[in-house]
């Protein structure tokens, strides 16, 4: 944990008049105690609650219950756990001025007898207590309801004399432990959890404004306003169904029209920025602990493409120009009332590129975001060219900025279900920040999830990296594990070296949007790791607590073996290689539904419910439905391995509402079909990666689809269709179908020529938006490959 310090010099001093048993404070001996915790007879509510927290967990550590007094009633000849502000404190640490401390600053110190808990005036004593219980007592709060309680009837205490000040004033992990999130309806979780959260997110030191349910007399959150993306789109300052029909040229210019929808502000529009002054100034007076208010672009692209705009942007080389203009400009006017109130903008998208020649006024704060990155590997050396550009913009950003925050991403928000090989890099990466001068850190985990990526590790050690980033990293991963696993911690340590050395292994960029795991997880890998729980399994088989704890961290494998169930199978057979996955697949998916069930999964992906049929759309699941075809025509004598049919299985499951569906239809192939309204572009047919059916890197194929469309006109597009390469990043090849093409209920052959593939290629189609009375519905039968000699 590695905070504390034994001060030597006291050390030294004392060893001259007393016994060298005596330098040490004995707070119980044989569950008794002669201390009592004093308190400043003003306590704050916040140092109330370190009061009762300290003496509740002394009680079940020592099995004494300390006395809790006002400094008034102090019995002199008591030894005393002095705690807070108060005169007495004054008395024994001189000198002592905790509103000079920096935010959340503990100090923690003995004199003679005493011990005095202590810090800056919001929630430092608090802290002083919890880093106290932590450290030198041995508490554990592994989980918002797991705690480590070391029995001790007799606890003696070394000389202490620690004065800690976190680098990172701003601290949040978004996990369902600690957080499910500020702006959301939170109906994951009841009251009990609101609260059992923000109580843990006390105990781990966080203070950021998603943990918003930190009870106030446990220090409260940070207090933002607003948050993010507060243009117009959530918790809007200028929202459009107020001001647009009035205003239209406050809103952006994007190819010629102002738009309402998706668009953002013009930023050089000055009657617009009288407004957001006027607002911003109300919302402050409107709450009045915030310390920090949020001007923040909407969650899209759209910035403002009027001339004015566009030429600022220019100047400044980056669309962040017209936005620290704007955001100075309003900064300089909000300080005149609010000189201690930050002013919040994001460094985002098309904003993050610094700008050339502007720099953010003294209170304004940049919010970072490295959510293009890999996080495979680290963002201080990846060779990613998204790290690479992030690096740029992330030194450039901290050498023109007075305060910098960051919004990291450590799920996969796609798949919160399947492990994430990003363990290594959390460490690295937070320092990363901390050294370019972060003093906020929000580390967006899986926030609707309780069955994630060793969730409850990652919330507890990244709270632990946030609150001293010079902590060593093994001993907090060794720490979790060991005591949270119990015999099963070696192989859990083992589990992410694994996952890791897949990822970094794979060669692949690993962002945080991932559809699955194919790109990276091998057979091998998946065998390793199972086995790695297996044993685990077995070194806490007779602790059914830890068994279940252990039980539940594998659902993230189990749920690969099920989702890549028919590739992994078969790749088993033919390359000889054993398959550790289950043998019966739909029992293996019955009872994995029931564990999810049973630990209350939540979401399984950002914004996604697990559904009850969760699983229905896994290949194996389908192909036990849909009978397969003949084949196709031009395949038909030749041999297996030439040729490959993609049907309903191949296509990755999508989550977009009414993009899709699969059904039946007399007239495709196999009697089964996947139609895609024409009210969308998406890509909602997309196979798996070729590399799943045997196709290596640099073969030939010739690739054709079988299509056709619901249409009362013969004009214009129907659907687009083609061949992507994940790993080179680019189009193969893409061709618009015109209607008149493949209109009718029989399929229509689309021969997209041939190509040489990559494993990581993979076919699609999607339909282009119509009117329904021109272009109903666009039908996938099939996409065949032929290998090309
Ligand atoms: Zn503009």
């Amino acid at each position: 944990m590695g905070i504390v310090i034994c001060c030597a010099s006291l050390l030294v001093a004392v060893a001259t008049v007393v016994a060298s048993a005596d330098q040490e404070l004995t707070l119980s001996r044989d569950g008794q105690s002669e201390y009592v915790i004093v308190i400043p007879t003003e306590a704050t509510p916040v140092e109330q609650t370190a009061a009762r927290e300290l003496r509740e967990h002394l009680a079940q550590v020592t099995g004494a219950t300390l006395p809790v007094v006002s400094a008034g009633k102090s019995a002199n000849d008591k030894p005393r756990i002095v705690l807070g502000d108060g005169p007495l404190t004054r008395e024994l640490l001189p000198g002592f001025e905790p509103a000079k401390l920096s935010p959340d600053a503990v100090v923690i110190k003995t004199v003679g007898r005493d011990l005095i808990l202590a810090g800056h005036p919001r929630r430092g004593t608090l802290y002083a207590v919890y880093t106290f219980l932590e450290d030198t007592v041995g508490i554990r709060w592994w989980t918002a309801s797991e705690t480590h309680v070391p029995k001790q009837p007799t606890l003696r205490v070394p000389p202490l004399d620690v004065a800690y000040a976190p680098k990172v004033a701003d601290r949040a992990t978004r996990y369902l432990e600690t957080s499910d999130g500020c702006f959301t309806n939170h109906s994951l979780v009841t009251e009990d959890e609101q609260r059992t959260m923000g109580v843990f997110s006390a105990r781990l030191r966080l203070n950021g404004h998603d943990h918003y349910s930190i009870p106030d007399e446990y220090g409260g959150p940070n207090g933002l306003i607003g948050w993010v993306h507060t243009f117009y789109q959530i918790n809007g300052l200028l929202p459009v169904e107020k001001y647009f029909d009035q205003h239209p040229e406050w809103y952006s210019l994007v190819k010629g029209e102002r738009r309402k929808q998706y668009s953002q502000l013009c930023l050089t529009n000055a009657e617009m920025r009288e407004e957001m002054v006027r607002v911003v100034k109300e919302r402050i007076r409107a709450n009045p602990g915030a310390t920090m208010i949020s001007i923040s672009q909407n969650d899209w692209q759209g910035y403002c493409e009027c001339e004015s705009c566009q030429a600022l942007d220019e100047r400044e080389g980056s669309h962040a120009g017209t936005l620290i203009h704007f955001i100075n400009a309003v900064a300089q006017e909000v300080e005149k009332e609010f000189p201690d109130i930050l002013i919040e903008t994001l460094a985002y998208q098309y904003t993050r590129k610094p700008p050339l020649h502007v720099r953010p006024r003294h209170n304004v704060v940049i919010r970072l975001c490295s959510i293009e990155c890999s996080f495979v590997e680290t963002l201080a050396e990846g060779k990613d060219e998204a790290n690479v550009a992030f690096r740029e913009d992330m030194e450039a950003w901290s050498r023109i900025s007075p305060q910098l925050y960051i919004w990291d991403y450590v799920t996969n928000f796609r798949e919160y279900l399947a492990p994430h090989p990003n363990f290594h890099v959390l460490a690295p990466n937070l320092r990363y920040f901390v050294r370019h001068g972060a003093i906020g850190i929000f580390e967006q985990g899986d926030s609707g999830c309780r069955v994630g990526d060793f969730v409850r590790l990652r919330a507890w050690y990244l709270a632990h990296l946030l609150w001293n980033p010079d902590a060593d990293e093994q001993r907090l991963l060794d720490e979790f594990t060991d005591g949270y696993y119990g015999p099963a911690g070696p192989y859990v340590r083992q589990i992410l070296g694994a996952m890791s050395e897949a990822g970094c292994r794979a060669g692949i960029p690993i962002r945080c949007f991932m559809s699955d795991t194919r790109g990276w997880l091998t057979l091998n890998d998946m065998n390793r790791v199972m086995k790695l729980f297996e044993q685990a399994a077995a070194a806490v088989a007779d602790d059914p607590v830890l068994a279940q704890r252990v039980r539940r961290e594998r659902l993230t494998l189990d749920h690969v073996w099920l989702q890549r169930w028919d590739t992994l199978r078969g790749e088993a057979r033919r390359t000889g290689v054993e398959f550790m996955g289950p043998e019966a697949p739909e029992a293996a998916l019955v009872e994995f539904r029931e564990l999810l069930e049973k630990h209350r999964v939540g979401e399984y992906r950002q914004g996604h419910r697990m559904p009850a049929d969760f699983g229905s759309e896994f290949p194996f699941f389908l192909r036990k439905r849909i009978p397969p075809a003949e084949p196709p025509e031009p395949c038909r004598g030749r041999a297996q391995e030439d040729w490959l049919d993609l049907q309903e299985a191949d296509y990755i499951p999508r989550t977009e509402a009414n993009s899709y569906r699969i059904e039946k239809d007399e007239a495709a192939s196999n009697g089964f079909t996947r139609r895609m309204p024409n009210t969308h572009h998406i890509w909602a047919c997309h196979s798996y990666p070729l590399g799943d059916y045997g196709v290596t890197d640099g073969s030939r194929w010739r690739v054709c689809l079988q299509v056709r469309c619901d249409a009362n006109t013969d004009e214009g597009t129907a659907m687009t269709v083609g061949v992507y390469d994940d790993a080179e990043r680019r189009s193969i090849v893409s061709k618009s179908i015109p209607v008149a093409q493949i209109r009718g209920k029989e399929y229509r052959l689309i021969d997209l020529g041939v190509h040489p593939l990559g494993s990581l290629a993979y076919a699609w189609a999607a339909p282009v938006v119509r009117e329904p009375a021109e272009v109903e519905a666009v039908y996938v039968d099939r996409v065949f490959m032929l290998r090309e000699k």
